[in-house]
């Protein structure tokens, strides 16, 4: 069960709102909770102090944190681009954030179900990826080895899969969005795990391409980041949310998976697809406890499955 399976435009009174007639009614570049649960037919509330608030609408729940950049939508971690603003009790969104994050969430694109899915399992050859701290395993082969699973879940489901690699070989990460091309993919699904300095960080993530003229997740604080490119896939914008949000959606209901949330980074490898395309991170290498459960093979179906499942959702193939 899940949010989407029983959403419907039509119930939404929120959501059948064009995003552009009220939206820009308050003065300013916020909008603050109070309105927005008014407009809704929805309740906010307030806890922590002020400092967390929650709208609930008749088919949504919305949290957000003062000072914070991720909102929580039904449950699952997505970030935004502006900065929860106002003080403890009057939280304020940014307005640009509910018309491109959450708004076209609620009310997601209409897809046609995807036919034929690249499927990356990065890294490859002489490039490991990330390494995993005992045992001296490599991240490539953790990648193979979920793309091959999701491939049988796909084939079943009558889906064409497009394998950039199905061996360890090494390919360019503009040759893996060039064989999506080629082939006229639908989706590109690439497929990673992940690595950091401190050995506590934990869960999955979800990467799409940022929109034009917007910052990665990782540089919302740098004013000098230079994000001012159209890429190709930039034409699927709306769409690459909706697919990283339903895959998301899927890997945090993993036993013990931890939702680290829909971010945005410009991945050479996602950035030329032309077609709705998303890096998945499904777990860190480099903490102990995840890495353990990622050398299980039974986990590793769980990943696979929680991603035939997201794309099921976001193909509406359910
Ligand atoms: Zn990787």
């Amino acid at each position: 069960m899940g949010f989407f399976d029983s959403f419907s435009r039509r119930v939404c009174g929120l959501a059948a709102l064009s995003a552009s007639s009220w939206l820009f009614a308050e003065p300013g570049d916020y909008l603050g909770l109070d309105v927005l649960s008014a407009r809704c037919g929805g309740t906010v509330s307030y806890g922590d102090g002020g400092r967390c608030g929650t709208v609930l609408g008749k088919d949504f729940e919305l949290q957000c944190r003062l000072d914070d950049v991720c909102y929580c939508l039904n449950g699952v971690n997505v970030y935004g681009q502006c900065v929860v603003a106002g003080q403890p009790g009057r939280l304020r969104i940014g307005r640009d954030d509910w018309d491109r994050v959450i708004v076209p969430l609620l009310s997601p694109p209409t897809v046609a179900p995807p036919r034929r899915i690249c499927v990356d399992p990065g890294h490859g050859g002489k490039d490991s990826g990330a390494k995993r701290a005992k045992g001296n395993l490599e991240e490539k082969n953790f990648n193979l080895d979920v793309a091959k699973r999701l491939e049988v879940l796909l084939k079943k489901r009558e889906i064409e899969v497009i394998l950039t690699r199905s061996d360890d070989r090494f390919i360019t990460l503009e040759d893996r969005s060039a064989i999506a091309n080629d082939a006229k993919c639908d989706l590109l699904i690439s497929i990673h795990f992940n690595a950091d300095e401190s050995p506590q960080a934990e869960g999955m993530e979800t990467y799409i391409l940022p929109r034009q003229g917007h910052s990665s997740t990782a540089r919302l604080n740098d004013p000098n980041a230079d994000d001012k490119e159209f890429y190709v896939n930039n034409r699927h914008d709306e769409k690459n949310l909706y697919l990283a949000y339903c895959l998301q959606r899927e890997m945090k209901g993993i036993r013990f998976a931890i939702d680290r949330g829909v971010r945005r980074a410009r991945f050479r490898v996602v950035k030329n697809a032309d077609c709705p395309a998303v890096l998945v991170e499904c777990g860190f290498l480099t903490n102990s406890r995840e890495s353990d459960r990622i050398t299980d093979g039974n986990y590793r179906q769980a990943i696979a499955d929680a991603l035939c499942e997201g794309i099921c959702t976001y193909g509406g193939l359910k």
